[in-house]
């Protein structure tokens, strides 16, 4: 049976990675600090292949045991969680990159590394392929994210490139669903939410920035499907229907009937403009492409599942 390790594993994607591995047979260690992640979101999980381990993976971590694939998705991941936690955010970058591709050195396991949409900044071209470098503020709010990532780029193919490690890195696109906490601030949980309280929906800006927003069990295929391919170089994953954010918080409106209005607020600094993924390379690569509509996914996360009739996520 192979041996999963999920760094982040008690986040919203991570949770949803480790049942799609018990699913698949793997036997699954689960890191996780419970920084912004929660027990909640793994508590359903009865497997006798599951191991939670209470760790701060910018510490050092010996592990008793063998592991075949090392997935990194630790790192806060909204922006108020980030500009919270900005120093711990540029530490996981580092250092708990460096201890989960130590892991993978060890093991000689393959390693995928989380990465963002973010490592384009501000896009200056549309859509994003991977071979664009980017546009980002190093120094802006935002730069403790993005810069770090960027960082666990660099060490990651640094890694495979001078050390040999099988490393693979995805570049993730605006992603969705069950489990995303009601106040993480990210805009689908946000206008759910608000949608759901009778409360405004609360645009930033006048909503014409523009983002492309994937459904998490689409991603999750995308992850699996890279960690166990040959790729080394960037791949993103995500959805290239692109939408205004006013048009989301419309289709949210639509999606739960609420009576709810909408109102403007301030643009946070450095904001994207647009997003949109390039995904020629995941579809000529992985055969991946997404496989679930806006519309379709937004009710699959007001139900709580992630399939037509599925038991609640
Ligand atoms: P999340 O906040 O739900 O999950 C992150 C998890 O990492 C949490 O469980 C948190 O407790 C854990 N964590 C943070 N620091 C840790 C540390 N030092 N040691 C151990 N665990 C730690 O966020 P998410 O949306 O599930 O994002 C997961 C990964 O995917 C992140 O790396 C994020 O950058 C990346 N990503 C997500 C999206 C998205 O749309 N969801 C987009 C781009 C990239
Ligand atoms: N946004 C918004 N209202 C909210 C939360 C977010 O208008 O209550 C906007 C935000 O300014 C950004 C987009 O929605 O333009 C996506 O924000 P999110 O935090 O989900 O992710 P980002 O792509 O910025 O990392």
């Amino acid at each position: 049976m192979p041996t999963s390790l999920v760094t982040g594993g008690a986040g919203f994607l991570g949770s949803h990675l480790c049942d799609r591995l018990l699913a698949d047979g793997h036997r699954v260690i689960c890191v996780d600090n419970l920084d912004t992640g929660t027990l909640e979101n793994i508590e359903h999980i009865r497997s006798r292949n599951f191991v939670f381990l209470q760790h701060d993976i910018t510490r050092h971590l010996d592990l008793g045991e063998a592991v075949d694939e090392v997935f990194h998705l630790a790192s806060p991941a909204s922006p108020i969680d980030y500009l919270r936690l900005p120093l711990h955010t540029l530490k996981v970058g580092a250092y708990g990159t460096h201890n989960a591709l130590g892991l993978a050195k060890q093991h000689r396991a393959r390693f995928l590394l989380a990465s963002t949409s973010e490592v384009y900044g501000d896009p200056k071209v549309h859509p994003q392929p991977e071979d664009y470098w980017g546009h980002v503020n190093p120094i802006g709010p935002r730069g403790v994210y993005d810069e770090a990532k960027r960082y666990a780029e660099a060490l990651t193919m640094a890694y495979h490139r001078q050390q040999g490690v099988d490393t693979h890195i995805v570049r993730i696109f605006n992603t969705y669903g069950p489990r995303m906490r009601p106040r993480d601030g990210r805009a689908i949980p946000t206008f759910l939410r608000q949608a759901a309280e009778g409360a405004p929906l609360t645009v930033f800006g006048d909503g014409s920035q523009t983002r492309s927003f994937c459904f998490v069990t689409d991603l999750i295929e995308g992850l699996v499907r890279l960690i166990r391919s040959d790729e080394h170089d960037p791949v993103n994953i995500g959805n290239p229907e692109e939408y205004t954010i006013l048009q989301l918080a419309e289709a949210v409106l639509a999606a739960t009937g609420s009576p709810s209005a909408i109102v403007y607020e301030a643009l946070p600094q450095d904001d994207p403009v647009t997003r949109q993924p390039d995904i020629a390379r995941a579809r000529g690569i992985l055969g991946w492409e997404p496989t679930v509509a806006l519309d379709d996914g937004l009710q699959m996360t007001i139900r709580g599942t992630v399939g037509v009739g599925a038991a609640p996520a």
